[in-house]
């Protein structure tokens, strides 16, 4: 027997994390946990809380699932009526119990905790400088550079924010607590969502609008991109960044990362891809009798799809929802079976018909392979595969887990080359252009299908772990250092 690791289970390009913020409301911390639970698809390695009341900070993360960090204890120990909270992928920085988020450090003005969502492009030459000038980083995560430079003496904390962001680059959804306040943050190419809500006399901001339903916010708007909101005793206020040549809202996130019942870059998610599938319907039409999917983010795509196509729209696959963090796989070898693991195929639907497969992405082709397999040994007489965005040829930069360009099977191969690798009857994608005119009025970055990158970007480097000791993450007030 061996254990089967959950990452080996990560079949998609993975979302590095997400967000939420918390303004005065009573039990911030709870209604930060309710947040996280909403937005745990967005990181499952790591989640953590930070509250302020009277003049302190107080924090816990810590590894695995928000519901397995927390409990009730932990909550009633994280006391005030501001919070943010963060969950957490690695793509800088290792699955590590000192790069959980929010970042905190105690420093000359007082507590400071950072939760960000996004990739800074320059942190490694930021990191340098510091280090040359006698900083000590305690953790491998980019976003520790930003708590660095906050910690520079530029004047008053809002000047020394505004210096510290004018220097960093790239991808960065962010909220910042202090004693005094909570700032929220978009990077002004405005690549991951950001929004902002009101909670009776307070504020929420989170990653997607889906937190604000448990909670029963209500969605005001976007944090725009390049917006710095600060909420004080002085209310609510925003400032700006020196604004991007142009915008580059990250198309992805309507494709495949956010959820469907969430709004973000005032598109309903949901209807995004009912429009991304109909498209495909009209672009790559099949001969079939049922469109299926791959479950759960492809759903919405598909019965775009059939709706277009006048075909009925089935579940021929069944997901998992119960995969824990490993399994014991037998010695026995069993074909495919972190794939079976996941997904099971439907007999009754697929044996004898003739099927179009839609899915979000094929990124190394190896999971597509497997699963059209899958399906043909249920039954299918003819298996069409349907993308619901282009090719995926290049990796993100901007805060979403992708293997290098050598590995993706679209950046070596054309589509006839991959349909023979999946083993599909058909293969079809939507080209650029199909998928901007299925999602108009919005400035979108689509580097990852057209190497067309809009924020240059430092090389692509594993870094280092700091550091072999691990920390434990029970709640305490932050210290004289970074407490993780
Ligand atoms: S490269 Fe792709 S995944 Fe990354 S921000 Fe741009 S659109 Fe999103």
């Amino acid at each position: 027997m061996k254990d089967f690791p959950l990452k080996a289970l990560s079949f998609h390009p993975r979302e590095e994390c997400g967000v939420v913020g918390i303004w005065n409301v009573p039990e911030a911390a709870k209604l930060a946990y309710l947040g996280l639970y909403t937005l745990q698809h967005r990181g499952q390695e790591s989640a953590g809380i930070v509250t302020a009341r009277e003049g302190e900070l107080w924090g816990h993360r810590g590894m695995g699932l928000v519901a397995d960090v927390f409990d009730a204890e932990t909550l009633n120990h994280l006391p005030g009526t501001r919070a943010i909270g963060h969950v957490r992928y690695s793509t800088t920085g290792d699955p590590d119990p000192e790069n959980c988020q929010p970042l905190q450090i105690q420093y000359r003005r007082g507590g400071l905790a950072l939760a960000h969502n996004g990739n800074i492009v320059n942190a490694s030459s930021i990191r340098r400088e510091l280090e040359l000038s006698g900083a000590i980083f305690h953790t491998t995560v980019d976003s520790e550079v930003i708590l660095h430079l906050l910690a520079r003496d530029v004047g008053s904390f809002e000047d020394t924010l505004f210096s510290a962001l004018s220097a960093v680059r790239g991808a960065y959804s962010m909220v910042i607590l202090t004693p005094e306040s909570l700032v929220a943050v978009r990077d002004p190419n405005g690549f991951r969502p950001l929004l902002l809500g009101r909670l009776k006399e307070g504020w929420v901001v989170a990653s997607e609008t889906c937190a604000f339903d448990l909670i029963g916010a209500v969605y005001e708007r976007e944090v725009e991109p390049g917006e710095v909101i600060i909420f004080d005793r002085e209310g609510l206020r925003s400032r700006r960044l020196a604004p991007a040549s142009r915008q580059s809202l990250c198309i992805f996130e309507l494709i495949y990362f956010s959820r469907p019942d969430s709004t973000i870059f005032e598109e309903s998610v949901h209807e995004a891809r009912l429009r991304l599938g109909a498209a495909l319907a009209r672009a790559c039409p099949a001969e079939a009798d049922v469109v299926i999917s791959v479950p759960d983010s492809s759903n919405t795509a598909a019965l775009g799809y059939a709706r277009e196509a006048g075909l009925p729209f089935e579940q021929g696959l069944i997901r998992s929802h119960y995969i824990g963090r490993t399994f014991i796989e037998p010695d026995a070898n069993i074909r495919d079976f972190g794939v079976r693991l996941k997904y099971n195929p439907v007999r009754a639907v697929l044996e004898g018909r003739r099927i179009v497969l839609v899915d979000d992405s094929i990124v190394r082709g190896s999971t597509s392979r497997k699963i059209v397999r899958m399906i043909r040994a249920a039954g299918a007489r003819e298996i069409h595969m349907r993308i619901s965005c282009p090719p995926w040829r290049y990796p993100c930069n901007y805060g979403i887990d992708t293997p290098e360009a050598e590995k993706l099977i679209a950046h070596r191969n054309d589509v006839e080359t991959i349909r023979k690798e999946i083993d599909a009857d058909s293969l079809g994608y939507l080209t650029v252009e199909q998928m901007l005119a299925a999602i108009p009025n919005h400035q979108f970055c689509t580097a990852c299908f057209t190497g067309d990158y809009p924020v240059r970007f430092e090389t692509r480097e594993k870094k280092t772990v700091l550091g072999t000791g691990r920390r434990t993450t029970v709640a305490r007030k932050a210290g004289g250092f970074l407490c993780l």
